[in-house]
């Protein structure tokens, strides 16, 4: 495919259903129900973008984006897909302490990169994701209760607009398109680099403490009590994980459900030890890794699986957890059950102005279904997890995470939870002025007012 060129035409380099390339191009990590798209179009710089944008404006052809597919949302049956996978290039600003990421770009390139600068990206627990989507969408990492929202980082956007313009947005220079896009994600434009600040981190002290069956109820209740008076430099998270007996499944944990706790603690590591003595109290641990590593490691601490895989996952955020909250995520069986300790930084909006909401919530609890064969009928897994949400309804926020809205859970009336009842008004005036067809619909779509 020649591409990049002024005389590039998309419509004819594009991959049509039919084409040997489509299945692989359209799949990405999750396999549950991978886009539909009758074309798409395997980007390799912003001028690509801009003219494939250009064309589907120009018949009508509403428009997505995929980068590594880890946050799929409702599957798209039609319509153009542009794939940035490609667009792949680092480049960082040690004196100014920024990085510019281009759209294809994954956690752990921006990871080693900082690093060679004794910086660090405010990254989340798999370095595999893709950074920029997981930026625009908040972005809760390993340090979130230190250094906020990797939203709060971003300093600058190239974006190509629904008008297929490509445009370079600032707080100063363009605030509402600027507001509108961090946080409102792939409502506004296909991004294709965004300047973000980085952090002056090289280590931490962090790791997992997986505990075995015995123990998960024990642990969930010490780790929720222990949240509950900690600095903003500790975040952690608690997950209950049901291994399959297979050889994929890490020997330690084959056939067996264990708690892992996670723990980011950017702090002293003898300061970091003593916080944690009430969770190794819990008991003895199958694994414990928890210990002082580089940030470029730091995708251990959590050790999500690399994928694919297909899996359907809810989440609701909570004001509290106190426990008789934890008391029903303990009978969840055969299913990933995970908390992170949200609050600290994640409080508190800092650097530019976005439309990242629900800033009040103090824990995010996802579940998470496995290992479901694509094109698995969902009603089941639906069912377990609507009664896990019936339960924890009065310590519920009500709100959203936008990151963690995958698959058909991914409606409109979801994605407006993910915002204030003002920001979402402000999202829907803002897009029917820079996208009033509404051909950026196919993502996490907020409406034109
Ligand atoms: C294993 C795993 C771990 C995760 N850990 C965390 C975590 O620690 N913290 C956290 O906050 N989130 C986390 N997430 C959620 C993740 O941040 C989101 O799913 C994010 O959207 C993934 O981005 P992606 O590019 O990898 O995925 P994709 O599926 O490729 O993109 C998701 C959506 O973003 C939009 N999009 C993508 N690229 C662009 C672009 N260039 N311009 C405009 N819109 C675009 C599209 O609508 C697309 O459908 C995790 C998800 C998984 C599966």
């Amino acid at each position: 495919m020649a591409s990049g060129s002024a005389s590039w035409n998309p419509m004819e380099a594009m991959i049509r259903r039919t084409d040997p390339e489509y299945d692989a191009e359209r799949t990405g990590y999750q396999l549950l129900a991978p886009h539909e798209p009758d074309l798409i179009v395997p980007a390799t710089t912003a001028g690509d973008v801009r003219r494939a944008v250009a064309r589907a404006a120009a018949d009508g052809l509403p428009v997505t984006v995929q980068n590594t597919g880890h946050g799929l949302p409702v599957t798209t049956s039609g319509g153009l897909l542009i794939t940035t996978g490609r667009m792949d290039a680092v480049t960082v600003d040690p004196a100014a302490g920024t990085a510019r990421i281009e759209a294809g770009v994954r956690w752990q390139q921006v990871i080693e990169e900082a690093a060679r600068h004794g910086l660090a990206p405010l990254s989340g627990s798999s370095p595999h994701v893709g950074a920029v989507s997981y930026t625009l969408g908040g972005g809760i990492g390993l340090m979130a209760r230190r250094h906020g929202y990797a939203a709060d980082q971003v300093r600058a956007i190239d974006v190509v607009t629904a008008d297929a313009r490509a445009r370079h947005v600032t707080p100063d220079g363009d605030p509402d398109l600027f507001w509108a896009l961090v946080g409102g994600r792939g409502n506004f434009g296909v991004v294709t680099a965004l300047e973000i600040g980085l952090v002056p981190v090289e280590r931490l002290y962090g790791g997992g403490l997986y505990f075995d069956a015995g123990l998960v109820g024990d642990t969930l209740r010490t780790w929720s009590d222990w949240t509950r008076a900690l600095p903003d430099e500790m975040t952690s998270s608690v997950a209950i994980i049901p291994f399959p007996d297979l050889p994929q499944a890490p020997a330690p944990f084959r056939g067996r459900t264990v708690a892992h706790v996670r723990v980011s603690f950017t702090g002293e590591s003898e300061e970091g030890e003593a916080l944690l003595r009430p969770l190794r109290a819990i008991g003895p641990r199958l694994v414990d890794t928890v210990g002082e590593l580089p940030y470029t490691a730091s995708g251990a601490i959590h050790n999500d699986p690399k994928g694919p895989a297909g899996f359907f996952a809810t989440h609701d955020l909570l004001r509290e957890l106190p426990p008789a909250a934890v008391d029903p995520l303990l009978d969840v069986p055969g299913r990933v059950v995970e908390i992170r300790h949200l609050g600290g930084a994640l409080s508190k909006p800092q650097g530019s102005p976005n439309s990242v909401g629900n800033r009040d919530a103090q824990y995010l609890v996802g579940v998470l279904s496995p290992g479901l064969a694509p094109g698995t009928e969902t009603r089941t897994p639906r069912l377990a997890h609507e009664k896990v949400r019936r339960a924890l309804e009065t310590w519920s926020t009500g709100g959203r995470a936008l990151n963690f809205l995958y698959g058909e859970n991914a409606t409109q009336e979801e994605v407006r939870k993910a915002y204030e009842p003002e920001d979402y008004r402000r999202l829907t005036a803002l897009k029917s002025q820079w996208d009033p067809a509404h051909l950026f619909r196919l993502g996490h779509a907020v409406p034109p007012a």
